[in-house]
């Protein structure tokens, strides 16, 4: 039988390489849906390529063209915030591939929980800032979130068949990415291209600069707390450059368990989507003798101090880890846009952390509200830097 899926955010480095693993299997697998904010000519020449039977375009500007080219040939095209995060209601769809960026992730996350559909979950952010509300729903609902990201797919692997009582801890690995081993003087300086430039990963935007400030890493020690129910202290980072073990379980009799792979995310993405079943895969193999040495380190929490923020974020949370990743996403988008250096990212963080007013126990509107009030106060932030 052909799992129906539906790609939301086809047109990212997640959506083009699930495409790439449908391609290869589309008896397998059939895309019912692709959604993109704004890559109009990529979402059409998918949709030409692949003929789901809908496609949204976030871009309301774009929705005439993309709509003469598509209905044509009896796909239905819709636009605009709305129906990017309730397409998956109006549906028949087995498997939800959400792969946008940010907290744009969660409603569309909620919606396909309401609808019953099983997750194949890229976004990370979406359980970053409201992680208990989604699996509880995930759990009402029996729907099943299987992980994209990396690191979380390998811990997820390394379960099967393993009671979750008896996990000790974890190790999530970090690349540490391409500021490795350098200092604040070096870091006050790197360039927008210095921070896209990751050495092992193809990435979004958003990400590689995640990446480079570690608050990837962070944003991940959040995700797998309540991804695999953990308390914050079984949860570790260790940095291991050549990103060979995408993560590690330690279990209560010293035990460990590893999954390992060259990093290619067709590899995580195939997994979620074939999910019970493990499918043949021609990805090249990994050969140990290509890699004569596996290093490992301890991440630099003063100076990459996003992670420190996010540990803390997660420790205290309520609405903090939301704080923490709209800040973030503000910052970030303001150094891409050159207006702000490496190290004013943490510090913007940092000082909405300790501004904005903390809820223990947030509703979803109040996590919406923490949302805005957060980017509205980073914003200002970001803002009097440039005066
Ligand atoms: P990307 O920027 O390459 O692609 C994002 C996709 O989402 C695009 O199709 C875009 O049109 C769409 N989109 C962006 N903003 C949107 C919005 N507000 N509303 C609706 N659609 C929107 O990003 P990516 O690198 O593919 O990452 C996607 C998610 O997967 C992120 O949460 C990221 O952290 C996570 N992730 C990515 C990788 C990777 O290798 N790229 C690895 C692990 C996890
Ligand atoms: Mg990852």
């Amino acid at each position: 039988m052909q799992k129906k899926i539906a790609i939301l955010g086809s047109t990212g480095s997640i959506g083009t390489q699930a495409l790439d693993v449908i391609r290869n299997n589309k008896k397998l697998f059939r895309p019912v849906i692709l959604t993109a904010l704004n890559n109009a000519d990529l979402l059409i020449e998918q949709a030409l390529e692949f003929e789901p039977e809908a496609v949204v375009i976030g871009c309301k500007n774009s929705y005439p063209n993309v709509k003469s080219i598509l209905t044509k040939k009896g796909i239905k095209v819709f636009a605009g915030k709305n129906d990017l995060d309730q397409i998956v209601s109006a549906y028949n769809i087995d498997m939800v591939l959400v792969a946008l960026v940010g907290f744009a992730g969660l409603q569309p996350v909620i919606n396909a929980i309401q609808a019953g559909c099983d997750i194949a979950l890229a976004n990370k952010e979406s359980l970053v800032v409201a992680g208990e509300m989604v699996m509880k729903m995930a759990k009402d609902k029996k729907v099943n979130i299987v992980p994209v990201d990396s690191e979380h797919s390998a811990i997820f692997q390394c379960l099967i068949g393993e009671n979750p009582g008896t996990v000790e801890k974890i190790y999530l690995t970090a690349s540490g990415g391409p500021f490795l081993g350098k200092d604040r003087k070096y870091l006050e300086t790197v360039s927008k291209q210095d921070a896209l430039n990751h050495p092992n990963w193809e990435m979004g935007q958003k990400i590689t600069i995640d990446s480079a400030s570690l608050m990837n890493k962070g944003l991940e020690v959040i995700e797998a707390k309540w991804l695999f129910d953990l308390k914050p202290e079984q949860i570790d980072v260790v940095v291991h450059p050549q990103s060979i073990f995408h993560s590690f379980v330690q279990f209560r009799d010293g035990s460990i368990k590893a999954q390992m792979g060259l990093p290619d995310m067709h590899l995580p993405i195939q997994y979620a989507l074939s999910y019970p079943e493990r499918i043949f895969s021609n990805f090249k193999r990994f050969d140990f003798l290509d890699f004569a040495e596996l290093t490992f380190c301890k991440p630099d929490r003063d100076i990459f101090s996003n992670l420190a923020l996010a540990f803390l974020a997660m420790e205290k949370g309520g609405n903090l880890p939301c704080v923490l990743n709209a800040a973030n996403e503000v910052a970030v988008q303001a150094f891409l846009e050159e207006k702000i250096n490496f190290l004013q990212m943490p510090k913007i963080i940092e000082q909405c952390m300790d501004a904005m007013g903390y809820i223990a126990n947030p509703t979803l509107d109040e996590l919406i509200e923490t949302n805005l009030s957060t980017r509205k106060y980073a914003s200002k932030l970001t803002g009097s830097l440039l005066a």
